[in-house]
């Protein structure tokens, strides 16, 4: 194990004072979202009973580039960045690798992933409009953390639908949503329609991020003053998310590097985007060829096997049809542990840069995303979130690519949160017990004749 350590930090004055729209830059913008009642494009009012206004608003913002971060998130932003961009000397020697392997840590966050850069800007907003109160889902349970640790901060009451099978298999994130002061009812529950449709089908059913969202969106639409969050997906998550990217900017030049290929997993896009958007704006406008991978898991193949059309975001059809590459909102995704990645669509952003090619996408299966976890923690001693090992497994292929090719490229990939709460997750991985779960083409083909039939 390497013992040569290199970290990079900003002082307080460096922290980025705005988040970065990359649709204001984009040459082909995404298609608009299309209201299912009117069939008409979206506007930001359509979107107002749901979500905060402001939140509305940057979500089809098309036009400007730079968003300014509002000074009390800025403040709370203060509280655990700069996130630290680390030289992984020790993976780099594990691997034997002429490259250059970079990483932003976003596992320090005091909820432990990146989620809480979105949560802290959706809370804020939420309040300044005079909310009391905040509905979510959650899969894993990281996004439900964040969003009440966020809501405890700006004086909101926050109720969060966890997926059923992440409530059974991750206790832990359920007391510490608990903790933080939130309600926390595992879905599909009897306390919503949507909730209440799904078990009389299915008295089993163990839940998905679809169904979760269906019933926090229905709760938010039948309470006074309150308002949906939402922890992926949705462009102005994303914009948040650009705080990482932004910061690695800064910290890339400090250690003299700029990278060639940059990688994030891949649930619905924000870290990826967060941590690439700000790069691939200089491929954009001043013709950079840095490459952009986002590591999805082979068990819910979205990017690399998804077709790319108007769909719902959640089981129920409650959210707008978003133009998106998907496996069709009924898709149940395998009980992989990265219970992140488990989302059948991705952003409308990511998925016209997707079709435009000014990104990649791979997949990553179970059992080489915990190979990937498992070297990085005896390399850099940090264990890894499930999600985030499928990065790393990215990273780690590029870098051994390095190897063959004797080529010293800089690789930057984001560290999406700490993996602490998952060792139930490494207890299977070490005990032999974990398998991989693929997608057959026929799965993938019936889930998507069946969408053609609904939109
Ligand atoms: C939620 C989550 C992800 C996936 O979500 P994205 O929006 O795609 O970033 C990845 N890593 C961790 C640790 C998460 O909590």
């Amino acid at each position: 194990m390497s013992t040569k350590q290199k970290r990079y930090f900003l002082t307080e004055e460096e922290i980025p004072t705005q988040w970065y729209n990359i649709q204001a830059d984009m040459v082909n913008k995404p298609l608009p979202p299309i209201n299912p009642a009117t069939k008409q494009p979206l506007k930001p009012e359509d979107l107002f009973p749901v979500f905060a206004e402001e939140l509305c608003r940057q979500e089809l913002d098309q036009e400007h580039a730079w968003v300014d971060i509002p000074e009390e998130v800025r403040d709370m932003y203060k509280y655990y960045r700069s996130t630290p961009l680390v030289r992984a000397y020790g993976l780099e020697e594990a691997i034997g690798t002429p490259a250059h392997i970079y990483f932003k840590n976003e596992s320090v966050s005091p909820v432990g992933s990146h989620k809480l850069n979105s949560a802290l800007a959706q809370a804020y907003y939420c309040k300044k409009q005079g909310i009391t109160n905040v509905t979510t889902e959650t899969g894993a349970g990281q996004w439900g953390a964040a969003l009440s640790y966020a809501a405890k901060v700006f004086g909101l009451e926050a109720a969060v639908y966890q997926v059923k099978i992440s409530y059974n298999q991750k206790p832990y994130r359920r007391s510490i949503m608990q903790t933080y002061g939130a309600q926390v009812t595992a879905s599909p529950s009897m306390s919503t329609r949507a909730g209440k449709d799904i078990l009389t089908k299915d008295p089993n059913n163990q839940g998905s991020l679809g169904t979760a969202i269906s019933e926090a969106i229905e709760l938010a639409l039948n309470t006074p003053n309150c308002k949906y969050t939402l922890g992926s997906v949705l462009s102005h998550v994303t914009l948040h998310q650009t705080i990482i990217g932004l910061e690695a900017e800064k910290q890339m030049a400090k250690a003299g590097e700029y990278p060639d290929i940059v990688i994030g997993c891949f649930g619905g896009g924000s870290n990826f985007g967060g941590i690439s958007f700000p790069f691939m704006r200089h491929n954009i406008l001043e013709g950079k060829k840095t490459r952009f991978i986002a590591a999805e898991p082979a068990s819910c193949p979205k990017l690399t096997r998804g077709v790319f059309q108007y769909d719902f975001g959640d089981v129920a059809g409650y959210t707008p049809l978003l133009p998106m590459y998907t496996l069709g909102h009924n898709f149940m995704p395998a009980n992989i542990h990265a219970g992140g990645l488990r989302y059948h669509g991705a952003g409308v952003i990511v998925s016209q840069l997707l079709k435009d090619k000014l990104m990649e996408a791979v997949d990553i299966k179970q059992l080489e995303s915990f190979d990937a976890g498992m070297l990085f923690s005896q390399a850099e001693g940090i264990i890894p979130a499930p999600e985030s090992c499928h990065a790393i497994a990215a990273a780690i292929n590029e870098a051994k690519k390095c190897k063959e090719t004797g080529e010293e490229k800089v690789i930057l990939f984001n560290l999406s949160g700490h993996g602490l709460i998952d060792m139930a997750a490494y207890d299977q991985y070490l005990s032999g017990s974990l398998q991989n779960y693929e997608v057959t083409d026929e799965d993938v083909a019936k889930n998507i004749a069946e969408l053609e039939k609904v939109i």
